[in-house]
């Protein structure tokens, strides 16, 4: 690809009835592309996939591969603004798409999210704490890497991974050869193990005009390296809660961000907040503010990416956010619709393979009346015995590793 981004700026609010270009045709894109609609605006969406999920919700559809020229063409042809709902697009192509029309978020965020070693570099410059880093080129560098960091520690590609995949746990120096081997020849990085409290995570939107909302921090709960679970809000202390807030904003202005970015963080057992991974786009964390703010998180979005103005991230209501994954959770949607009090959310996708995202749920309840763990159990007690003793797993990568950075689609997706 020859062509070198111009940045074609947009002033002003998109008009009622233009249409947003999102790359990407999962259920971040279906989503959006609802809140879309909902202000006016018609979703034109670019994917490799025939009947994806947000395609089966949109105007219009390009089919082609991120990496095709003709079809970024084609797609940029149809539409006004572009935006995109996966990190592992090309970067190039994004390139490719801003000399023809304005992409938001730009295409220089998506590359410090493509990379671990390139955000830990950014984050770290904007004085924004992670765990300690190395980049590792080879074995002898792994090594080294580990003398300086200690055990446990956590080998990571740079590139690429996503739900745990990509990572490989390591706890005595006879796991180095075999995760070495399991993950090289790709760029690595080894990063020291965080002994956390909880994950959290703060969605911040940012305007075109520099105007920013961001909503309240929230505690996230995996299982098998999946979300799991989203307690909104986290039950962290406030302080710790206002300083997460705090790095998402400074996240957002260093980053120059226009539209959405969800900054995943850990709560140190020594109550410190250090930040994960950043993902500018609507984020699986934030799906309860669908049914728990005036504007969602893909409102928010849409709007920053339409260039029109924010409205403050109000939550109107506690909520706990539980995924349906695979054929197992989504074989309950008879039961979630016929439970009071379930809000259930489908996806449209056709083949519930194992650990994919099939749709989610949101339980409501009062401001400030979030449950402790017996209650979140029993909001949830369709889905079984493992919330009964309020000891849903946390910490999704002590259980192994995978070298394997496709998509449960066979592309290279991250779907959060
Ligand atoms: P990631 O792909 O970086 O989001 O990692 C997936 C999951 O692995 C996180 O949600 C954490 O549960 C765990 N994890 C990742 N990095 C670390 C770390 N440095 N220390 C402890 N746990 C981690």
């Amino acid at each position: 690809m020859t062509e070198q981004p111009t940045t074609p700026e947009r002033r002003g609010p998109l008009a009622p009835n233009s249409t947003i270009g999102i790359v990407g045709g999962g259920q971040l894109g279906r989503m959006s592309a609802m809140a879309a609609a909902r202000l006016g605006y018609r979703c034109h969406i670019l994917t490799p996939e025939e009947d994806s999920c947000a395609g089966l919700v949109s105007a219009g559809v390009t089919l082609g591969a991120y990496e095709d020229p003709d079809a970024l063409r084609a797609f940029a042809a149809k539409v006004d603004v572009i935006t995109f709902e996966f990190e592992n697009v090309s970067a190039e192509g994004l390139d490719l798409l801003a000399s023809l029309k304005p992409v938001r978020p730009s295409p220089a965020i998506l590359r410090i999210s493509q990379d671990r070693v390139v955000e830990k570099s950014f984050l770290n410059g904007a004085g924004v704490p992670t765990a300690p880093w190395r980049a590792v080129d080879d074995f002898a560098g792994l090594e080294a890497a580990v003398g300086e960091l200690g055990l446990p520690c956590i080998l990571k590609t740079t590139r690429g991974g996503y739900d745990g995949k990509g990572q490989v746990m390591l706890r005595t120096v006879a796991d180095l050869p075999a995760a070495f081997s399991d993950l090289a020849p790709q760029l690595l990085i080894l990063e020291g193990f965080v002994d956390f409290a909880c994950e959290i995570s703060v969605l911040v939107a940012r305007g075109v005009g520099g105007e920013i909302s961001v909503f309240d921090v929230v505690e996230n709960r995996h299982r098998d390296h999946i979300l799991d679970v989203t307690l909104a809000p986290a039950r962290i202390d406030p302080d710790l809660a206002r300083q997460a807030q705090a790095l998402a904003r400074t996240v957002a202005e260093r980053l120059d961000l226009v539209g959405l970015l969800a900054v995943e963080m850990f709560v140190t057992a020594k109550g410190q907040v250090v930040v994960n991974e950043l993902a500018p786009r609507p984020h699986n964390s934030g799906h309860w503010t669908i049914d728990a703010c005036p504007a969602s998180q893909f409102e928010m979005h849409m709007r920053a990416v339409a260039g029109l103005a924010l409205p403050a991230a109000v939550r109107h209501s506690d909520a706990v956010m539980k995924n349906l994954v695979g054929a197992e959770e989504v074989g309950l949607w008879p039961q979630v619709l016929g439970t009071p009090g379930l809000i259930g959310h489908l996806y449209g996708k056709t083949q519930a393979r194992p650990g994919r995202k099939m749709g989610h749920v949101t339980r409501l309840f009062g401001r400030g009346a979030l449950p402790g763990a017996f209650g979140v159990a029993d909001a949830l007690a369709l889905f079984g015995p493992r919330f009964e003793d309020g000891s849903v797993e946390h910490g999704s990568v002590e259980h192994g590793s995978s070298g394997d950075v496709q998509s449960e689609d066979g592309s290279s997706a991250v779907e959060d």
